[in-house]
């Protein structure tokens, strides 16, 4: 029945959810983004946090609906700066037949469960990095979670993402077949209409593949060059729209890094220059190690990064693997030497940062959106909490009562 109630708890959220209702969220422990602090609680009036810190300093209305969250930790809505909703995992398809044999009312019905589930596992925004196939229908999707039609997180989409001609999939065929690309293929000055079309019709963020696994011998090789990668930056940035670049090769990552993208994707392949020349630039690493992390040299990439002290956000690629289990990639994170309380803090404040949504979500604090939830235990001791999540708010709508 869990669905159901959640469920209903959206609809009437989304109908009679009065702005002025007041609640107080009582768990063991909060994690306001930063730090842990033990004895607190939250006021969550209407659609924003009210007030935080030590129980007996609160000035609690009487009317005000207390929540207990006992031995839970509760936490600002978790943030995964790297998804598909429109893929789901290659076990089940491959991504070729994915993207040449399914249509896209099939992907898209498929993303609407995806959405709910991300929601209910305690991922409240989303930076949904390219439909692979599926031409705008991310954009839909975030209006459709905006409208109150289905239940998901907040998201930033990016559409259809950027590649070079001939580096993309699906490929290997005989070459009189003409194969629509699992991303829109552009090169040169036809740079600057891609990039502006893409954003009329609803990108937030634009991005580009700044290598790829390319030609018969199917290594990953750089494919921009520098000069077009400048373009993409600068005709996205004059319109206010910030670039994510796919790198995995040092070349790659170097070029984007000049080129002023603010992410790298993957970097997997990552030299110890490469990470500090994105230190020195500012450009965050949203390592995906979810995905990649058993690929030869990540872990030692991920560790090159966090000795030349990059920032580290927290994207998964989740569509790779299931929607819901969004929280590996902190497992993943923490396994290959991140403190548990900078795992938290890259899916909360810094991802916020990256994103530049500090001033709405990523931390418990008066005035931001109440976008919060509760975990059973401690994740600052154990990462793995993150995967029994029993209660999520977004907005100041409760989407997963406790039981
Ligand atoms: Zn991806």
């Amino acid at each position: 029945m869990r669905p159901l109630f959640a469920l209903f708890a959206f609809a009437a959220g989304g109908l009679i959810h009065a702005a002025d209702s007041v609640s107080l969220l009582k768990p063991a422990r909060v994690f306001d983004g930063e730090t842990l602090h033990l004895g607190w609680a939250v006021l969550v009036s209407g659609d924003k946090i009210a007030a935080v810190g030590p129980l007996a300093d609160l000035k609690v209305p009487a009317d005000a609906k207390v929540v207990a969250l006992s031995g839970q930790t509760l936490l600002p809505g978790l943030i995964d700066a790297h998804s598909h909703v429109l893929l789901h995992p290659y076990n089940e398809t491959p991504w070729n037949d994915q993207v040449a044999h399914e249509s896209e009312a099939l992907r898209v019905a498929r993303a609407t469960n995806h959405l709910r589930r991300t929601l209910l596992a305690g991922f409240t925004t989303i930076r949904d990095l390219g439909t692979e196939g599926a031409g705008y229908a991310d954009v839909g999707l975030k209006q459709a979670v905006e409208q109150g039609i289905i239940p998901g997180p907040r998201m930033l989409v990016v559409t259809k993402a950027i590649v070079a001609t001939g580096s993309y999939g699906p490929k290997g065929y005989a070459a009189k077949w003409h194969v629509s690309q699992g991303a829109e293929e552009a090169d040169g000055d036809n740079l600057i209409r891609v990039v502006r079309d893409q954003i009329g019709h609803g990108a937030d963020w634009v991005k580009v593949y700044a290598d790829y696994r390319w030609g018969p011998s199917n290594q990953a090789a750089p494919t921009f060059s520098l000069e077009e990668l400048k373009l993409i930056v600068e005709t996205a940035r004059s319109s206010g729209r910030p670039v994510a670049a796919h790198s995995t090769t040092p070349e790659g990552m170097r070029r984007a890094v000049l080129a002023g993208v603010e992410t790298i994707e993957h970097g997997s392949n990552g030299m110890p220059e490469t990470f500090k020349l994105m230190k020195e630039h500012g450009v965050a690493l949203i390592p995906t190690l979810a995905a990649t992390g058993a690929r030869p040299g990540a872990k030692e990439a991920f560790q090159a990064a966090l000795a030349a002290g990059v920032t580290i956000g927290n994207g998964s690629d989740v569509g790779v693997f299931a929607h819901g289990e969004n929280a590996l990639e902190l497992d993943a994170m923490v396994r290959f030497g991140l403190p548990p309380l900078d795992a938290l803090r890259a899916a909360t404040s810094v991802n916020a940062r990256i994103l530049h949504l500090e001033d709405k979500i990523g931390r418990i604090a008066p005035g931001l959106l109440a976008d919060l939830i509760a975990v059973e235990g401690d994740p600052a001791q154990d990462i793995s909490a993150l995967h029994r999540v029993a209660f999520v708010m977004k907005g100041g709508v409760v989407y997963k009562p406790t039981p």
